[in-house]
């Protein structure tokens, strides 16, 4: 028999058979934690049963949702101490944020309630942003509530059931549009031709925000909800002074817009309350980095960086994420002050470029298997400004700063220069002796610079594996040839043999 973690595997779906044992302490707050999240969704479902049903039944997509118990244990896979307690703590309160939304989301929802007069009085006051638009701006209405479009149906879905998008992708493929365009827009494309976004909102702020693909996906979307719509266009240079006046008057005219859609008054004091909390928030972040910079790295992984985009676009200006931020920072502190360090690390990683939606406990794999630490990401590094709250104007300045450094978006433009010489002070920064770079096969921008990336790191003597991955598509490229891709490599340039043998070689194709 298999002995080592894939043991405990169902073979084709990956599924655990038992909880995982991580001794007595870590074991009994695991599951304390996982009972919790239980109780977090049972409470969701059962507070408006009808209404979700309905849900579940309108939307593909809702069927991914019922499989957040199984994504939380993957996530935290072999996960010990101040880790295990950091990832359950995020994981939880994203559930009860994400939870909330889905009710504020269906209780609108023109789909689920046909000529309701109340779900439409509730529309009336929703904002709905591109999902690579921080909501900080929508604090400045605080009687409306700002939702982020599709991080709902397709972001999060993506993350937790790595076959979510196959079925949208195929549908935007069978309308015609180009294969291979990024799975990311297409699977965006795909719900709005299928009509799988909620009917909600009074209006819709559209940003350039990534790349192309996005804004293609964008024109399909406009068309679908038929919302009042105007784009935040973001400068690509962004990190260039001459370009911020724009960017300024980008947010001035958004506003405008709002004001005129919601019939609200745009209210400076609340935004600038928020804008302060977000540099709690921000404060709270630089201390993470800083615990990861050590010897000792209590926390990684994705529900770091999963968090970190929680927080960045969906939770900035929330005092209950800066709570739990403060909470998880002091379990981390007392961690690293202690000395401990209860996982075996072989590697200290830089992991660059986009994570693979379809595969987010990749990290958790690298580090059991191979005992690679992934101590600094890219998608969790982004965006490191305070926003000075000290008048109207330097507000606004911070805001489009901390705008065009969103998830993605901050490494993917600004001139070649941006992804490729931050990668280099990262590796310094982080003492890292490998790089993990993710090759999104559909990322065309980054994918123009793979040479640059090779070619630096062969001078600086530092070991890269490229990992294949198609983002959130596993039927281009499947975790397994994700994993190949490291195995390969470990094996062959680095003549190492893996710390867990169990888990070179598994199949979890089926699992969601
Ligand atoms: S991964 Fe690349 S191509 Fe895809 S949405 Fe992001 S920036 Fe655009």
């Amino acid at each position: 028999m298999k002995q080592g973690a894939a043991s405990n595997m169902e073979s084709g779906t990956a599924i655990y058979r038992h909880r995982e044992w991580r001794g007595l302490r870590d074991t009994a707050y695991d599951f304390t934690k996982w009972a919790q999240l239980w109780v977090i969704l049972i409470r969701w479902a059962l507070a408006h049963p009808a209404q979700n049903v309905k849900a579940v039944l309108r939307y593909r997509w809702m069927f991914s949702y019922l499989c957040v118990p199984s994504f939380f244990d993957r996530l935290c896979a072999g996960h010990r101490g101040a880790g295990l307690r950091a990832a359950r703590l995020n994981l939880n309160h994203m559930v009860k944020d994400v939870t909330d939304t889905l009710t504020t989301i269906f209780s609108a929802d023109g789909h689920l309630h046909p000529g309701s007069r109340k779900a439409a009085e509730k529309s009336k006051r929703i904002i709905c942003f591109d999902e690579l638009l921080p909501t900080l701006l929508g604090k400045g209405f605080p009687n409306c509530e700002t939702l982020l479009f599709q991080m709902y149906p397709m972001f999060l879905p993506s993350l937790i059931n790595q076959h979510s998008g196959v079925h949208y992708i195929s549908q935007t493929e069978l309308y015609g549009l180009p294969a291979d365009v990024c799975p990311l827009p297409s699977f965006e494309a795909g719900l709005a031709i299928e009509d799988d976004y909620p009917k909600i909102g009074c209006c819709m702020v559209t940003s350039n925000m990534p790349c192309d693909g996005s804004i293609m996906t964008t024109m399909l979307q406009d068309r679908r909800t038929g919302l009042p719509t105007q784009p935040l266009n973001v400068p690509l240079r962004w990190k260039r002074e001459e370009v911020q006046d724009y960017a300024v008057a980008e947010i001035l005219s958004a506003i405008t817009f709002l004001e005129e859609q919601t019939g609200e008054t745009f209210d400076w004091d609340a935004l600038k309350a928020a804008c302060e909390v977000w540099n709690e928030q921000q404060r709270a972040k630089f201390e993470k980095w800083e615990f990861n910079r050590t010897d000792l790295p209590p926390h990684t992984g994705a529900s770091v960086w999963l968090y970190r985009v929680f927080e960045h676009q969906v939770a900035c200006g929330d005092p209950d994420a800066l709570k739990n931020d403060r909470k998880v920072n002091a379990i981390l502190q007392k961690q690293v002050a202690a000395r401990k360090c209860p996982k075996s690390i072989r590697h200290r990683a830089v992991v660059w470029s986009t994570p693979a939606n379809n595969y987010p406990n990749f990290n958790n794999w690298l580090l059991d298997c191979w005992g690679i630490e992934s101590v600094c990401e890219m998608f969790d590094i982004h965006g490191t400004g305070l926003i000075d709250t000290s008048s109207r104007e330097s507000m606004l300045y911070g805001l489009a700063d901390m705008i065009e450094t969103s998830t993605m978006r901050a490494h993917t433009k600004g001139g070649y220069e941006v992804m490729l010489f931050d990668l280099w002070e990262k590796v310094k920064e982080y003492r890292a002796d490998m790089i993990v770079m993710y090759d999104q096969i559909s990322c065309k921008g980054v994918g123009a610079i793979n040479g640059l990336f090779e070619e630096g790191a062969r001078q600086r003597g530092i070991p890269m594996c490229r990992v294949r991955q198609d983002l959130l598509d596993p039927t281009s490229i499947s975790r397994r040839d994700m994993r190949n891709d490291v195995n390969l490599f470990m094996q062959t340039v680095m003549n190492e043999t893996p710390l867990d043998p169990s888990l070179v070689e598994f199949d979890d194709n089926e699992s969601w």
